[in-house]
C-alpha cells in the first residue's frame, strides 16, 4: 500500500507553512511550531521468551503545552520513526486545539511488530517504555494513550508500572484504561463514532442527510468497524470494507454485525462471503458518496486522488491524504473531513475518561457519550463556518487555521512570542 511514501513528518511541516502563510503569520511562529518542543528516544530492551535479549527503540514527541500539558498515544508498528512520531505529535497539537481541549499534543512509539511477540513480551515491553519515560509523563505533564496496535491492556501496564517507580497510582496518566481501573466504555467506540457523526453532519449539509448513503470504509479495526456500526444504524449502506488481508465489496450493502463476527472468528473481513472481494486500493477509488480511510498514512495520493468518487471523505486515520491529493480533492469539489476534526473523538473521550479520573470517577456512560457527541457537534460546527466563510482554503488548512489560531494564542499570553 506504501509505494508513494511520502515522510509524514515533512508533510506535517509542509501543511503548517500553508497555514502560517494562509494567517500571514511571522516566520518566528513557523519556527517555533515547527519543532517538537521535546523528543525522547529510549532503548527498550526485552527478554524474549527463547532467552535472548532484544533491544527496541521507542520514543515520545512533546511538540506543544502552550494549551496545557501533551496528549496523544503512543503506537507499536515494525515501521514506526522518530520522524513519523514528531508529525503524529504536531498533529496532536493541532487536534486537542481544534476541539478546546485543555491539551498540548504529543504522540509516542516502539518500532516493533508487537503481533510477533507473545504476551508476556509484550508486558515487559510495555512496562520498560513507561519505566523509561517516567519522568516525561504524568496527569499535568504528558498523558498518552492507546493508538496503531496498543490497547487498553497496555493501558494498565503503564499505570502499574507509573506506580512502581514513582510511587503514585493514578488513574489520569493515561487514558482508555479497562474500565475497572478508570477507563470508560465509551473510549472504545468513541473514535469511531467520532468520525460517524462528523460525516453524518456533513452529509446534512452537502448531501441532504446521511440515509441511505453509500460508505466504503477502508480498514476494519477500532476506528472503522464502529464507524461502520454507528453509520449502519443511522440508515447508511456499508458497501465495502477492508483490513490488511483486503477488501470486500457488496453494492446491496454489508451487514456489519456479521463483518464484526467474521472478522473476530477468522481474522480478515476478506471470509464474509456473498460479497465480491477487492484490495485496498480500489476501495478508494468505488463508486461511494462517503469514503472512510482508517488504515494508516499516505493512502490517498496524487495517483488516486483523480479518481476518486465520494463526494465527502472522512479520515478515520491519521494523515491519510498527502499534500499534493488534498489539492486535487478540493479543486474537484471532495469535502475531506480532516482528521484532526474526523478521528478527534477518541481523544476528545480521553479527556472526559481523564476529568472523570480527577473528580473520582462518577461520571455515568450516558453523561460521557452525550458530552462526547456535543464537542463533536459543535467542533464540527465551528470549522464548518469558519470553512465555508473562507471557501478559498480546503477544509484541513482551515481545521489547521482555527487550531493555530489558538495555540498561537496562547504562546502569546504565556508571553513565548
Ligand atoms: N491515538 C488517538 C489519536 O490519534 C487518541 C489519543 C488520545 O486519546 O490521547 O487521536
Amino acid at each position: 500500500m506504501n509505494n508513494n511514501f511520502e515522510d509524514p513528518y515533512s508533510v506535517a511541516v509542509k501543511q503548517l507553512k500553508r497555514v502560517i502563510d494562509y494567517l500571514g503569520l511571522d516566520e518566528y511562529v513557523f519556527d517555533m511550531l515547527k519543532t517538537p518542543e521535546r523528543v525522547i528516544q529510549v532503548k527498550v530492551p526485552v527478554k524474549m521468551d527463547n532467552g535472548k535479549t532484544a533491544v527496541f527503540i521507542g520514543w515520545r514527541s512533546q511538540h506543544n503545552s502552550a494549551l496545557g500539558p501533551y496528549k496523544g498515544g503512543v503506537r507499536y508498528h515494525p515501521n514506526v520513526t522518530m520522524n513519523e512520531v514528531m508529525a503524529l505529535s504536531m498533529w496532536m497539537t493541532w487536534k486537542t486545539a481544534l476541539l478546546g481541549l485543555p491539551y498540548g499534543g504529543g504522540k509516542g512509539g516502539i518500532k516493533v511488530d508487537p503481533r510477533k511477540l507473545s504476551h508476556r513480551e509484550l508486558q515487559e515491553l510495555s512496562r520498560n517504555y513507561f519505566a523509561a519515560l517516567s519522568k516525561f509523563v504524568g496527569i499535568d505533564l504528558d498523558i498518552p494513550a492507546p493508538d496503531v496496535y496498543t490497547d487498553s491492556q497496555v493501558m494498565a501496564w503503564f499505570i502499574d508500572e507509573y506506580y512502581k517507580v514513582t510511587g503514585y497510582n493514578i488513574y489520569g496518566v493515561v487514558t482508555s484504561k479497562p474500565t475497572l481501573l478508570g477507563g470508560m466504555y465509551t473510549r472504545i467506540i468513541s473514535t469511531g463514532l467520532g468520525v460517524a457523526i462528523t460525516a453524518r453532519e456533513a452529509a446534512k449539509r452537502l448531501i441532504g442527510g446521511i440515509r441511505d448513503l453509500k460508505v466504503a470504509i477502508q480498514g476494519f479495526g477500532n476506528v472503522g468497524s464502529y464507524a461502520a456500526k454507528f453509520l449502519s444504524e443511522w440508515g447508511a449502506k456499508i458497501i465495502a470494507v477492508s483490513d490488511s488481508k483486503g477488501g470486500v465489496y457488496s453494492e446491496k450493502g454489508l451487514d456489519v454485525e456479521k463483518l464484526f463476527q467474521v472478522k473476530r472468528d477468522k481474522g480478515s473481513v476478506i471470509y464474509y462471503g456473498d460479497a465480491k472481494r477487492i484490495s485496498n486500493e480500489e476501495l478508494l477509488t468505488l463508486d461511494t458518496d462517503i469514503l472512510i480511510p482508517a488504515a494508516l498514512e499516505n493512502v490517498i495520493t496524487e495517483r488516486n486522488a483523480p479518481q476518486i468518487k465520494a463526494k465527502v471523505i472522512a479520515e478515520g486515520a491519521n494523515g491519510p491524504t498527502t499534500p499534493k491529493a488534498d489539492e486535487i480533492l478540493h479543486e474537484r469539489g471532495i469535502y475531506v473531513i480532516p482528521d484532526i476534526l474526523a478521528n478527534a473523538g477518541g481523544v476528545t473521550m480521553s479527556w472526559i475518561e481523564w476529568a472523570n479520573n480527577r473528580m473520582g470517577n462518577w461520571l455515568t456512560e450516558e453523561e460521557a457519550r452525550r458530552k462526547l457527541e456535543e464537542k463533536m457537534i459543535s467542533a464540527f460546527n465551528e470549522h464548518y463556518s469558519y470553512w465555508s466563510r473562507k471557501k478559498d482554503i480546503d477544509p484541513r488548512t482551515a481545521a489547521q487555521a482555527l487550531a493555530v489560531e489558538k495555540v498561537v494564542e496562547a504562546m502569546k499570553l504565556r508571553g513565548w512570542i
